[in-house]
């Protein structure tokens, strides 16, 4: 990282801080910058806004989209104080950025009691033997409206 990398991952471990004190969630905060001007910030705010996927990267992610009036982050860095959950991985890869910088390691987070390998664990297994029971159904219906799309001209490919 160089020294204003450095910079903005020093404010995202801030806005961690910050955020953690305030009572707002968890320990973790993240910045997003395009060209040198940050877009977008947040920390965990799932206690404040009883939102469970209110993790600092998703609350980032949605400022700077705000901010960029785009639902990409194209040429935009991410630095969030802890390795990304499987959400916010998940969330990175849809928003694009180009690249990432993290500070803690899953590890210091499990230490912390944040482990979200049991996440990772479920994903290998069939749906069957997962903890949280996934059923299907009527996918004849929901699948006129891929119809449809499929067929759509005027939409937008994302
Ligand atoms: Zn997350």
């Amino acid at each position: 990282m160089t020294e204003e990398q450095k910079g903005y991952m020093k404010m995202a471990i801030e806005i961690s801080r910050i955020g953690m004190r305030a009572g707002k969630g968890g320990p973790f905060g993240c910045v997003i910058v395009k060209d040198g001007n940050i877009i977008g910030s947040g920390s965990n705010s799932v206690l404040s806004t009883n939102d469970p996927t209110a993790h600092a990267e998703i609350v980032a992610i949605r400022e700077a989209c705000k901010t960029l009036g785009d639902f990409q982050l194209e040429g935009c860095e991410l630095y969030t104080s802890c390795e990304p959950c499987p959400m916010c991985l998940g969330a990175i890869y849809w928003a694009r950025p180009a690249r990432v910088f993290y500070a803690n390691t899953k590890k210091d987070a499990a230490e912390a009691g944040f482990d979200d390998q049991f996440i990772y664990e479920e994903l290998q297994l069939p749906y069957n033997l997962r903890k949280i029971p996934f059923e299907q159904g009527m996918q004849e219906s929901a699948k006129e409206v891929f119809q449809e799309w499929i067929l759509k001209e005027d939409k937008t490919l994302y």
